[in-house]
């Protein structure tokens, strides 16, 4: 069986790359694994520990930290967000694609760590509807939202970094769309040595037989 892929999904607070995922890993059962990372932000209503997000104190994530035990990690507005190293590696090994749904500066060290990794960011449709999105969910104070829309601010100068963009309009379009992509990868040659590497041994075999 063949090696899961990694997939970053970045995008600005409130796109819908929650939303997205979610609608993807029900449409798509087994097919894809979802790594759930270490915060130190307060969990918000509806959230659980260990489904959304292990929420952690700031002094247990140094551990982390120190300890090696996450792939990345970074800063998002005042608060710390990592990926657990365990989950990852034995989901891939199981032939899922993973899926890190992680900000920007956490992205630039995949594609580092794993120049492998696929790099695809999430846009609304246009400003507003972020801010009319970030709103409606209702989650986050005024002066949160308008910390997310800042940053948001300085992450739109890293949209032509990713291998993709995707707009997401239309939730359902948009999540084939993503499926898809994934899809695409698969095929790509680099995934396929070890049917290249056969096809060239059949094919000298064939040959000499003649
Ligand atoms: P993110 O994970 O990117 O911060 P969420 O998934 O929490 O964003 O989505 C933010 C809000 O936008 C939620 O209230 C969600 O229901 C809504 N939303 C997500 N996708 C769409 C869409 N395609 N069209 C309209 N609203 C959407
Ligand atoms: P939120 O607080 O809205 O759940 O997430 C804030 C930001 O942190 C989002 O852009 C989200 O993608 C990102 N994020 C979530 N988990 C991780 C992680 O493990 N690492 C990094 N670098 N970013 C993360």
């Amino acid at each position: 069986m063949d090696k899961g892929l990694l997939v970053v999904v970045s995008g600005f607070s409130g796109a819908g790359k929650g939303t997205m995922m979610k609608r993807l890993l029900e449409k798509y059962p087994g097919v894809y694994a979802l790594s759930v990372s270490a915060t130190t932000r307060e969990p918000r209503p509806g959230e659980a520990d260990g489904r959304e997000y292990f929420f952690v104190s700031t002094e247990e994530f140094e551990d982390m930290i120190a300890k090696n035990e996450l792939i990345e990690h970074a800063r998002y507005v005042n608060h710390y967000y990592g990926t657990p190293s365990g989950y990852v590696e034995k989901q891939r090994e199981a032939g899922r694609d993973v899926l890190l749904e992680i900000e920007l500066q956490g992205a630039l060290q995949i594609r580092k760590r794993y120049p492998e990794a696929v790099l695809i960011f999430v846009a609304p449709p246009g400003a507003e509807e972020l801010r009319r999105r970030l709103a409606g969910r209702g989650s986050e104070t005024e002066e949160a939202i308008a910390a997310r829309l800042n940053r948001a601010v300085e992450e739109a100068e890293y949209m032509e970094n990713y291998d993709y963009l995707l707009i997401n309009d239309d939730l359902e379009t948009c999540v084939e769309k993503l499926h898809a992509l994934i899809a695409g990868q698969h095929m790509r040659s680099r995934e396929q040595l070890p049917f290249i590497h056969e096809m060239k041994k059949e094919l000298k075999a064939l040959v000499e037989g003649e």
